[in-house]
């Protein structure tokens, strides 16, 4: 029987594991610190990837996060540009979202504290991945599900350029059941017509929102120093004209739990495997968080790839395959991103772009 091995266990990784845990694939999921925050505090998740996780779930495990189904885009005084219907979206506490994952994984295929360090070769091929705890872990097939810093994608593909993404972003999550109840159900981003500056708000849950700034460095200025009070007064300074809720979302963050994002991307791989490794999630394909759409494309992988390994006789057609059936909706979200941050920055097109994927199928 073919034994698979996932380095890294966020969205992607728990995913894959649970896919192919179900289709009696012999399976371990190797994680460096479980529960970690990784890119994102949170999340807005498209119905495609919510879609994954009612498939994946049971009827014991309740889904967490939070329903959104209107987008309102406004203008810091108070107009507003646009107010549009969505289908399905949620929006979800990282944490959550990865704490749910784990119950519907065997925990007895889980492993933490297992820092990816190395792969081990035998006869030129790869047969075991070790880790800094000078553990191994053996295996046939090997899933690099490691973030977009991926050391097995480093290791294996070599290294790629990683394209800055010109915008920066602070996130914070709110403890605040009044604004949670008052902004239910909706993403409200507040924009500037003429500068690169965005606020966004959404509720995660009954009491709690997720927000966001976005924006730009080089005409606004940064921060050199990342500490609690420095964070709070530069989003104090360029959120200046804005609203009242921002202003009392601002008040109630806790700063110390915020941090500035450099946003990147980098240009689609020619390929997201080589010989018995493969890549998914933000190891293979990275875009711009404009498009909220890295949490749905590594649910998506981790679905796409463990129909093509149940459906081929071999690793390397489903490889393939699954290649040939993601790459190209990756890469219009990699151009997507960088299509929204030149309109976020006044360089692209005049007039509203939807700061959301719409259906793959579409
Ligand atoms: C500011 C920001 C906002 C975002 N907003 C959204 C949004 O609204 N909607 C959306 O869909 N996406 C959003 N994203 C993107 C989203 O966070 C990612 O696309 C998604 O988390 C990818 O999942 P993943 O499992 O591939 O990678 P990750 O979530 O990064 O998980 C990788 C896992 O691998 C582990 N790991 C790393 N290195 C090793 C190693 N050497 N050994 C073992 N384990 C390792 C990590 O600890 C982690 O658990 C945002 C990202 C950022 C930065």
């Amino acid at each position: 029987m073919t034994k698979v091995v996932i380095i890294g266990g966020g969205i992607a990784g728990l995913c894959m594991g649970i896919y192919l845990h179900r289709n009696g694939v012999d399976v371990s999921v190797n994680e460096r610190v479980m529960g970690q925050h990784g890119g994102g505090h949170a999340f807005l998740m498209h119905h495609e990837g919510m879609s994954i996780l009612n498939e994946l779930g049971t009827e014991q495990a309740v889904l967490p996060g939070k329903m959104v189904d209107t987008f309102v885009f406004m203008r810091p005084d108070g107009e507003l540009v646009h107010k549009l219907s969505l289908k399905e979206w949620q929006c979800f506490k990282r944490t959550d979202l990865t704490a749910y994952l784990s119950r519907l994984m065997d925990a007895g295929r889980v492993y933490d504290q297992r820092n990816f360090s190395h792969f081990i070769y035998k006869d030129s091929r790869i047969v075991a991945a070790a880790f800094l705890n000078g553990e191994m872990e053996y295996g046939d097939l090997f899933i690099g599900a490691d973030g977009a810093n991926s050391v097995v994608r480093k290791q294996v593909f070599g290294e790629v350029k990683f394209e800055p993404g010109g915008v920066k972003e602070i996130v914070g999550v709110v403890e605040h059941p009044g604004m949670a109840a008052a902004y239910a159900g909706r993403f409200t981003k507040f924009q500037e017509s003429t500068i690169g500056l965005a606020f966004g708000l959404i509720p995660t849950t009954a009491t709690e929102l997720v927000w966001y700034m976005q924006y730009d460095p080089v005409m606004l200025g940064d921060i050199e120093i990342q500490s609690p009070k420095a964070l709070k007064s530069f989003c104090l300074a360029l959120l200046k004209g804005f609203p009242a809720p921002v202003m009392e979302i601002l008040r109630c963050n806790d700063f110390s739990k915020s941090y500035v994002w450099n946003t990147r991307d980098f240009d689609p791989l020619p390929s997201f495997h080589h010989e018995n490794v493969v890549l998914i999630g933000d190891a293979a394909h990275l875009a711009l968080p404009f498009t909220s759409a890295g949490t749905t494309n590594a649910m998506v992988d981790a679905k796409v790839l463990a129909k093509c390994l149940s459906e081929e006789n071999d690793h390397a057609a489903a490889f393939k395959r699954y290649y040939e059936k993601r790459a190209p909706q990756v890469a219009a979200h990699v151009l997507l991103g960088r299509q929204l941050r030149d309109s976020f920055l006044g360089k692209g097109e005049p007039g509203f772009a939807m700061p959301l994927i719409t259906d793959q199928s579409e």
